[in-house]
């Protein structure tokens, strides 16, 4: 866990406390929000960073403080404690596997009107919690293997490794050569990194799949991670 240690908390910290369920439109919020920034005096507020995202129609969050990351994501914010959690993870993927994977994501902080997204509530309030992101399952590396258990199916995501013979940045060893049969490039052969053993070494949980997910791959949830909420 060295690190989590070395890794410096560069970013600012900010507070949002909005009271209650308010519905907003973008412009009511670039209105509101910086009176509710209880952090003066910082050079990048929330409503900065409103302002340049793709957010069209709601806006709403807890009283909670949430940590702007340097991730490329509709909403890059996590609660603090998770982005420290989520940048151990991210520079461990980069040591090993060789490449900056969570870079970008597919999500991350969400807020607004809980009746866009109809799967998952539980799941969509872990985001809201600022306890979840969403990896970028367009990312070509990506390679999943299907496992199941008595609660159900959920992948494991592997990296295949930027170098293909074995060495990695600082630990060689985390690299392993694999041979998967995997459900999206069919079967692999090469030195991946276990993102999924990863992620989970850093205090991150993958969830099962939503019931019909064969059918609608949008149920599969297999790009969520959220915080594991007993340790
Ligand atoms: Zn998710």
């Amino acid at each position: 866990m060295g690190v989590l240690l070395s890794k410096p908390l560069s970013y600012t910290a900010i507070s949002i406390r909005v009271v209650g369920l308010v519905v907003l439109s973008i412009v009511a919020t670039a209105t509101l929000i910086p009176t509710a920034v209880s952090s003066p005096g910082i050079p990048h507020t929330f409503a900065d960073r409103i302002a340049d995202l793709p957010v069209r129609s709601a806006v709403k969050t807890d009283d909670e403080l949430f940590v702007p990351l340097d991730v490329v994501a509709p909403m890059p914010f996590l609660r603090s404690g998770a982005a420290e959690s989520f940048h151990a993870l991210r520079a461990a993927v980069i040591d090993v596997a060789g490449f900056d994977f969570l870079a970008r994501c597919g999500d991350m902080l969400r807020v607004g009107n809980a009746k866009v997204l109809k799967l998952g509530t539980a799941f969509n309030s872990r985001h809201k919690k600022g306890e979840a992101f969403d990896y970028n399952q367009e990312d070509p590396r990506v390679l999943l293997v299907r496992e199941s258990d008595s609660k159900g199916v959920r992948w494991r995501t592997y990296l295949l490794c930027e170098r293909q013979n074995g060495t990695a940045r600082r630990d060689a060893s985390k690299c392993a050569k694999a041979a998967l049969h995997t459900d999206n490039a069919g079967f692999v052969s090469g030195y991946v990194f276990d993102f999924t053993a990863a992620a989970e070494q850093f205090g991150w949980e993958r969830i099962y799949a939503h019931a019909g997910w064969a059918k609608e791959p949008t149920k599969k949830e297999f790009w969520h991670y959220q915080l594991r909420l007993h340790d």
